[in-house]
Parts: C-alpha cells; structure tokens; sequence
C-alpha cells in the first residue's frame, strides 16, 4: 500500500485523474501522467494541501487538548512514527511525535466534524480526505508495526548478545560463589528431599560418565582448578554417605559437581514462561529466574514504575518476558472451569420453563417481613409449617398457578452485594410501600438497585387495610420516580395488599408468575447442577452450611460440587422446612452439608463428576481470588479512565457515578452537569443519587456497577467505609459542585493537570457544648481519627453532612492551648463565627494540598 500509481489513487478516491493530477500539482508534488507514482509522502503533502485549502490548517486540531498526559505507558512512546512529522512543521504542530494511538483517534474525531461542516461545499474533496486519512492512518499502522518488529529484534539481539557475554563473564564468577553455594545448600538438603532419588540416579550417571570419560578431564579447565572433585561425588572412600548428602541437592548443583557436568553455556537461556491473567512482579521474576531487581529495571526502562508486589496485567508481562529474551505464553487460566463448562453444556435436553425467583424489597417498616412470613405461613405446606423455627435465605411456595421462590436475604445491601460478586439471583424484585406513607429514600434506593440490576418490577402497594390508605399516592409519587403504574399508561404492575389480612397476597403471586411467563425463564432439569449460595455458615456440629438455589439443572445428594472457592461431596440436603431431601430443581433452594468450608453468599455453585477436578478449581480459584483482590486494587480509580478509554477502542465508554448531597437542588445540579458530560467516547451514568450520607447500600452498588462515588458535603458511614475501604473504591469528596464537574471532565478529557487535594485529617465528636460569654460556644470533643490541627480548615458535619465550614478559633487541652491534638484524646474546639454546634456533631479536620495527577495510583 506504500506507492500507488496516480490513476490507482484517483481510482480509490473516486476522482477524476486529471483533477487528481491538478490538485497534486497545486499541493507542489510534480506528476503529470496517470503512470507516475505516488509516494506516502505526497499523499501526506496531498492531505495537507487539501486541508490547508478549506481553510482548515492542520495546527487547528493541536487546540484540542494536548493529551499528552497518557505517558503512564511510555510503551506507547515507542509505537508513535516519527516519520510523518514533518508534515505539520510549518504548522507548528506538537513537536510531540509522541503522541499515542488515542490521541490520534480524538483528533481524527475532530476533523470528521469539521469536513462534516465542509460536506456539502465539496464532496469530492471530502471523500479525498478520508481516504487519504485512511492510508495515512494505514500507513502510520504498518510504519509503526514495522517500527516495532524491528525494534524488538533488535533489542532481542542486543538483548542477547550482551547477555551471552554477561553471562561468560558471570560465569566465572558464578564458580567461584558456588563452592560456598554448596555449604549452604547442604543445609537445605533436608527440605530437599523430593528430588533425592532422581539426582541419586543422575549423579550414579555422571560418575559413571566420569570414569569413562577420565581421560579427557584434563581439559575441563575448572574442575580441577576449583578441585570440586570433593564437593559432589565424593570421594570413593567415604562414599556412601556423602553421596546421599550431595544426591539430596537439587540437580543442577549435583550436576555440577560431577567434574564435567558443567557446560559453559554457549547461549543465554530462553525459558518458555506461561503468563497467567495477572502476576505479580516477584512471582514472575521467580518464573523467570531473575532477581525481581532486575525485573523492575527492564520494567522502568520500558516506562512502568512498579514495586515487587505489584501485579502486572497479563500483556505487560508478556512484553517484559519477550523484552527479556524469553518467549511468552499466556496461560489458560481457565483450563478447568472451562472443562468443567464444556462438559456441563455438551449435554443435551430441551429446556422446561423454571419458577421464578423473588426478592422483596421497600423501604423499613413498608411490611417487608410482614409480607414474607404472611406468604409463607398461609401457602408452605401445612406438614412442613412448624419446620420453619429459624430464618432460611430462601424458601419456595406453592401456588394453584405454580411455583414461586423467595429469597429472604435481608436489606438491599445483600441483594446488591450478590449481584457485585457477578451473582443475579433474582428474577423479579417485589416493591413494597406502604400505602399509609408513600415514597420514602430507601423505597427510591430499592428502585435504583432493581434497575441498575436491570430487574423488573412488581409494586406491592402494602397495608391497604389502614383508613389512612391512600394507594393514588403512592402511585403517583412512585411516577415521580418512573414506575408508572399500567394503568397511568405505564409498565409496572401494581398490586394492592395487606400482610395483615392477607388480602390481595394471591393477587400478587399471581402477578408474580404472570410477569414470570413474561420472562420466560426456563432451565434444563436434567443438566448437572448450576446455582448460587444464598446464605451460608459453619454449624459447630454439622460443619459448613450453604444454602444454595439451584440456578439450572438438578442438585442431588452425593453430587461433588464446587462452589466459590470450596468444594466438598453433598452430604445431606434440607429443603426449607428442615426435612432432608433428596434432590432440589431449578429455582429450588436447599440447605447443603458437605462443604469443605463456608462458601460466600453469592459464590457460584456447580456440579462437577470428578473430585480432582472440583479440587483444583477449588485451588485455582482461591489463587485467582488472591490475585484478584490485587488487581482489583487498580481498578475503576477516577484517574484510570483514560486507559479505559485507550482500551476500549472505538466503543462508547461507561462512567458509572453515585451520587449523593446535603440537599435535593445539588443532587439535581451535580447529575444533570455529570451526565451532560457525556460525549462520543465516554457516557458519564448515573446509576444512583439521592439525598444523605453514602449508606452501605450506596457503596455495595458502586462496587456492583463499578461506580465512582461522589459525595456533595456528605460523608461514608462507617459501614459504607468498610466496603469503600476493602473493595477499594473511589470515593470523591466535594463541596463545590464546580470542582466535583471538573474533575470528572479533566478525568475524561485525559487533562491531568495539578490539584488540590483534601485530605481529611482527623475527626472529632463533640461530646458536650460549653457557652462562655468570652468565646462562645465551646466543644468538647474527642478526637476519635487521625489529629485535629488548630492551623487547619474544619467542617461540621450532623448526621455526615456538612452543615459548617470555617476554620478553628481555639482549639485546648485542659486549660492549655494546643497546637494538635491526637487521636483517642479530648480537647474543647471554638469554631470561628459558629456558634450552633450540638452534642454529637463531628468536626472534621482537613488539609489541603497541591498535588500533580498522575494516571497512576
Ligand atoms: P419491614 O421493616 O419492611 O420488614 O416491615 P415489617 O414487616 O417489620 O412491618 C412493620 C410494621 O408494619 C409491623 O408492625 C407490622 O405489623 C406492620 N404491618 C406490616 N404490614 C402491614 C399491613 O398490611 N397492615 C397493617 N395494618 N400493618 C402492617
Ligand atoms: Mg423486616
């Protein structure tokens, strides 16, 4: 594709080859006959001129943001052709060759608008440009990969040539250390035990290679310089037992000792290394037998800073195995899940439709509890009625109509935390308000969950037996939020009822199974097992018990299963009344024993036929959790959003935010700013928002939908903090809605630039107020995190919103000023210009700081 003949040209742009020529000559490149060849570099010239004379010069894309910012990877440094700079030097273009594949994307993006703008004035030119772009594109493309091939050779060869002579020079070294190396691995021989009988073998091998060989000993210069004739084979003397010692170390020292063993090696050696999904820097330094040290150096000098725990994504380390002279593979982590998958599928059956399964959802006291214990003690069979004495997370019922599940999992929290772990349990979640209190936060908290999990809807309009029933309300306040009730012209279905009276209960199972044919949820009774753990624990007698719902296929007693990361025969099967049971469907739950620990609620359950295999699954998966808790660690940070970006090509971009503010008009202001963010590359959603602290609902749907957590002069709780902290997710902090807007900006624009940073510091409870006429009102407070510093901002929260900002007036120990007061002590606080602090309010200590972002951690 480097060199066309003018009439090719023309004939891939679909102009005619005179004008083709005219406009050649007019870009200052001299053809004059359809036959002349057309360089690159002319089309590039071509292009230019093209731009240049609709007014566009190239220079203008450059007033887009320099993104120069991705350097994170100076590995995309080494991609970017330098070749085609000069094009752009009249222009004064970014010097910056630098650029990577993105930025070109972006400004190819620019452009389409502006020849969009031009389409009508000249098609034709129009369609020159584009496909000129394209070969310039292409061309860059190829130059670039040929770049690198031949880079990579080329570092390979040096690579290697410099390792074989470090390696000789490191040869001789090496001898002189391993005589010492000897006497320390003697000492491990013990724990070497394993490959004794092997190197036994092997040193006989050499001895007896040795004597046949003595001959020619004399020329392997260092076995007799060394003399380490007495360090391996010893001597015929005393041979037996030294020999065991020497047999015990691994082969390739025992190898060594054996006089001729050791061949200097002509070449470095290339190890095939299996590369699995993560690793971190000191496992694969290990792979490869290097020191991490010098793992680290090869990494910083391609561009990534990295620490020897750290875990590199599987192409990284590829490229650092290759860029150390070995060749790379990636591992099939998957192999045994895979298998387990593969065999799972292969069988064959058609599909009956299953029960569906329910959650029932609302806001506190809405009659949640009232509901589910009504259903289950009218409709679980009468026998089984005093069965159920303690709390199960699942239970089935019989209706006239069918089956229907429940799942009892308590608060949304759970609900979303199995979803965050990959875990759709549900089918249908039931909305209950009560009709006597309409609308409540945790009624619009349920609504997000259900659809952010992309579940429908049934509303159980509750407690219709009350006077002060007023179900249009309800209905109309849940319009608010856009359930529309069927008959408003909506989709929801509405179901009025009383957990009480029981009155309109089968109505709502029956809706419940009529959405269900909906849905049309079907599952193959005959597969082996597929569920999820519901709920589990350890019984001090039994053992491990999980509650699983069986998901597709049948779970029956003495089926092998391996569930998250446990494993374990089914020992005995309760249904939920407690009575053993033989088997349980799809949408069936059951209790199971026979674990070889307590799964996660959420975890994945499936039945497999072969122990081993369900052993090593069980194994690997506990591997991968761990690695995976590591990299989980870099995931979903405000700051990574342009590598996604970068990774994600040409599709449009999810930036998924939860929202919440002191007060309604800033929930408002902050999403309807957010979303309108959104571009061609990147659609900023907002799965959740509301008015408040940032619950531990608020951060578990977060984590399920890898959302960034915005909180407008709110604060986490403790136990959002908890989840915040251990899945490690990104909590952002404002109280000025224009910095919360640019950051996000900045955050998709690529432009890291510096900002400041708060950091809370400490925090303080005020525990009692003291008026003195002199100061006003004094807290006395504990401090109860980090340290409160007289010098620094504060804020007052009440309830984890902010309702104060300022800065401190006085700030005492006993009767003493202080400058700091720590953790766990107590000290009275004067707020400058604030008087109206209360017992159990929080001062939050804060520290503001300029920092350079960085697309790193
Ligand atoms: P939850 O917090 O959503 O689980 O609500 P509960 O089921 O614990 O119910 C809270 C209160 O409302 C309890 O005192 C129930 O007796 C009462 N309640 C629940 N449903 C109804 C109903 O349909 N009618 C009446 N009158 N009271 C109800
Ligand atoms: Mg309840």
């Amino acid at each position: 594709m480097s060199q066309v003949t003018v009439a090719q040209l023309a004939d891939v742009l679909g102009v005619d080859v005179k004008r083709l020529i005219t406009q050649l000559n007019e870009a200052g490149i001299e053809v004059s006959e359809p036959d002349a060849e057309v360089t690159n570099e002319d089309k590039i010239k071509l292009l230019t001129y093209l731009r240049s004379s609709h007014g566009k010069a190239e220079s203008e894309d450059t007033t887009q943001p320099r993104k120069v910012t991705l350097t994170r990877k100076s590995m995309s440094e080494l991609k970017v052709p330098t070749g085609g700079a000069g094009r752009t030097r009249s222009r004064g273009a970014a010097p910056s060759r630098t650029v990577n594949v993105e930025v070109r994307k972006r400004r190819t993006y620019v452009k389409r608008r502006e020849i969009a703008e031009q389409e009508q004035s000249d098609p034709e030119r129009e369609a020159a440009v584009q496909a000129l772009e394209e070969s310039k594109r292409q061309r860059e493309e190829a130059e670039r990969k040929e770049r690198e091939e031949a880079e990579r050779r080329q570092r390979e060869a040096e690579e290697q040539a410099r390792a074989e002579e470090e390696d000789r020079k490191k040869r001789e070294a090496e001898e002189e250390e391993r005589r010492k190396e000897e006497d320390r691995l003697r000492a491990e021989a013990e724990a070497l035990k394993k490959v004794e009988e092997k190197v036994v073998r092997q040193a006989k091998q050499k001895e007896a290679e040795r004597k046949a060989a003595k001959g020619n000993v004399g020329k392997e210069e260092p076995a007799t310089r060394y003399g380490r004739e007495e360090l391996h084979i010893a001597p015929k003397s005393k041979r037996r037992k030294p020999k065991r010692k020497s047999a015990a170390r691994p082969g390739k020292v025992a190898s060594v000792g054996a006089e001729h063993g050791f061949q200097r090696p002509t070449a470095p050696v290339k190890r095939e290394i299996e590369v699995p999904e993560t690793i971190t820097v000191g496992e694969l330094a290990k792979l490869m037998a290097v020191k991490a040290g010098e793992l680290i150096k090869v990494l910083m000098n391609m561009g990534t800073m990295v620490t020897i725990n750290q875990p590199l994504d599987q192409d990284t380390a590829i490229l650092v195995v290759e860029e150390m002279g070995h060749t790379a593979k990636a591992a099939e982590d998957k192999d045994i899940e895979q298998e387990l998958v593969e065999a799972e599928e292969s069988v064959e059956s058609d599909e009956v439709s299953r029960p569906p399964v329910v959650t029932v959802m609302g806001h506190v006291d809405h009659g949640k509890t009232s509901l589910l214990d009504y259903i289950r003690r009218a409709k679980v069979a009468a026998g089984e009625q005093g069965g159920i004495t303690q709390h199960i997370g699942a239970y089935h019922v019989e209706t006239d109509n069918g089956v229907v599940t429940f799942l009892d999992t308590p608060g949304h929290a759970a609900f979303t935390a199995m979803r965050a772990r990959g875990a759709q349990a549900t089918d249908i979640v039931v909305l209950v308000v009560a009709a006597d209190d309409g609308v409540m936060p945790q009624t619009k908290e349920a609504i997000q969950h259900a659809r952010a999990a992309g579940v429908p809807l049934i509303v159980a309009v509750n407690k219709m037996d009350k006077p002060d029933a007023d179900p249009e309300r309800v209905k109309s306040e849940l319009a608010a939020e856009e359930v529309v009730p069927e008959d408003w012209g909506g989709q929801e279905i509405f179901v009025p009822v009383s957990a009480i009276t029981g009155d309109g209960i089968d109505n709502l199972l029956e809706s419940i199974l009529l959405q269900s044919e909906v849905l049309e949820l079907k599952a193959n009774p005959d597969k082996r097992c597929r569920g999820v753990v519901v709920e589990s624990s350890l019984d001090k007698g039994r053992g491990p018990i999980a509650t699983i719902l069986v998901q597709d296929g049948t779970l029956r007693r003495g089926d092998m299963i391996l569930a998250g990361e446990e494993f374990g025969r089914v020992r005995a099967m309760f249904n939920e009344a407690g009575q053993p049971i033989e088997e349980a469907g799809p949408s069936i739950p059951a209790e199971v024993l026979g674990l070889s620990g307590v799964p996660n609620a959420g975890d994945d359950v499936l039945a497999v036929t072969d122990e081993k295999k369900a052993r090593d699954a069980a194994d690997q998966r506990k591997q991968s959790a761990r690695e995976g808790r590591l990299a989980e660690k870099q995931a979903a940070k405000l700051q990574n959003l342009f590598d996604q970006m970068d990774e994600g090509g040409e599709d449009q971009q999810n930036v998924n935010l939860v929202i919440k503010a002191d007060v309604q008009g800033s929930v408002e202001a902050l999403k309807d700013a957010l979303t309108r963010l959104s571009n061609d590359e990147i659609k900023v959603n907002v799965v959740a928002s509301g008015v408040g602290g940032i619950t531990e609902s608020d951060a578990s749907l977060a984590q399920a939908s890898g959302a960034i957590i915005i909180g407008f002069n709110v604060r986490a709780d403790a136990s959002a903090r908890r989840i915040i902290q251990e899945a490690d997710l990104d909590l952002n902090y404002y109280s000025v809605i224009y910095n919360a807007i640019d950051d996000v900006k900045k955050a998709i624009t690529g432009l890291l630039g510096t900002e400041t940073k708060e950091e809370i510091i400490g925090l303080a409870e005020v525990k009692d107020v003291f008026r003195s006429s002199k100061l006003g009102a004094i807290a006395g407070c504990l401090v109860v995190e980090g340290v409160v510093k007289r010098a620094n901002p504060i804020r007052v929260l009440r309830d984890n919103v902010v309702i104060y900002e300022g800065e401190l007036e006085s700030l005492r120990r006993f009767k003493d000023d202080a400058s700091e007061v720590q953790a766990g002590t107590e000290c009275g606080i004067g707020v400058k210009q604030y008087n109206d602090v209360k017992p159990g309010d929080q001062i939050e200590c804060f520290e503001r700081i300029e920092v350079q972002r960085t697309l790193d951690d």
